[in-house]
């Protein structure tokens, strides 16, 4: 069974889907960690994206691995973000990991949290949530993690939000068969019984 949670950066997403696993005994699928992955191993590497995100091995689990090397630090870099966004401007690098996506979810039970879950990702999904929060909101809550400046943070954000929906691509769109979470002003428990109670009705 898989639980798709979809929504821009900064909505809650990894807390919300974390926390939702734990509750409900399901494993944990991390998609951004994925594209992180891949756009920290291209930044180091001469070949384009396409093909180091066919070649690399990257295991999520408790900790990131990204051929057998520790990166769950690496990856969080600023630098590594605006990475990984410009990586999934790539539909051959979406495709690479997809494959990937779906070969994990294929057995068991999951969370699964991205952009594409409900969409591309796990279109049959037992239940769809899409967490969203205003735009200050979601930029305060992520400086607030990374230690960073808010008004910083909500520049970067609004590029890769707009990246992340530009016409043609629009990565991220909330599945129509998607449960709307408004995360503003919600408390991080609210929104957990909300996904929790969709998941056991
Ligand atoms: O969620 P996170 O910020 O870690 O994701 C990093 C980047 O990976 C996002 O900015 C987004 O562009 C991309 N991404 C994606 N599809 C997913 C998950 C992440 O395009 N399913």
């Amino acid at each position: 069974m898989v639980i798709a949670i979809d929504g821009p950066a900064g909505a809650g997403k990894s807390t919300v889907a974390r926390a939702v696993a734990q509750r409900l005994g399901f494993t944990y699928l991390d998609t951004g960690a994925m594209y992180r992955c891949v756009g920290l191993a291209t930044q180091r590497s001469s070949e384009p994206a396409a093909t180091v995100a066919r070649r690399i091995e990257i295991e999520v689990g408790e900790r990131v691995l990204l051929d057998g090397e520790d990166v769950t630090e690496a990856i969080r870099a600023p630098g590594v973000s605006e990475a990984a966004s410009k990586v999934a401007a790539d539909p051959e690098v979406r495709q690479a990991l997809v494959a990937k996506q779906q070969a994990i979810v294929a057995d068991g039970d999951w969370v699964a949290e991205g952009r594409d879950i409900g969409t591309v990702v796990a279109p049959d999904a037992a239940v769809k949530v899409f967490l969203h929060a205003d735009p200050e909101e979601r930029a305060r809550r992520r400086a607030a993690q990374l230690n960073l400046d808010p008004q910083d943070v909500l520049a970067k954000q609004r590029t890769r939000d707009e990246r992340d929906s530009s016409a043609g691509r629009s990565t991220l769109q909330a599945p129509e068969d998607a449960t709307p979470v408004d995360t503003t002003g919600l408390t991080l428990d609210e929104v957990i019984d909300q996904v929790v109670t969709l998941a056991i009705e």
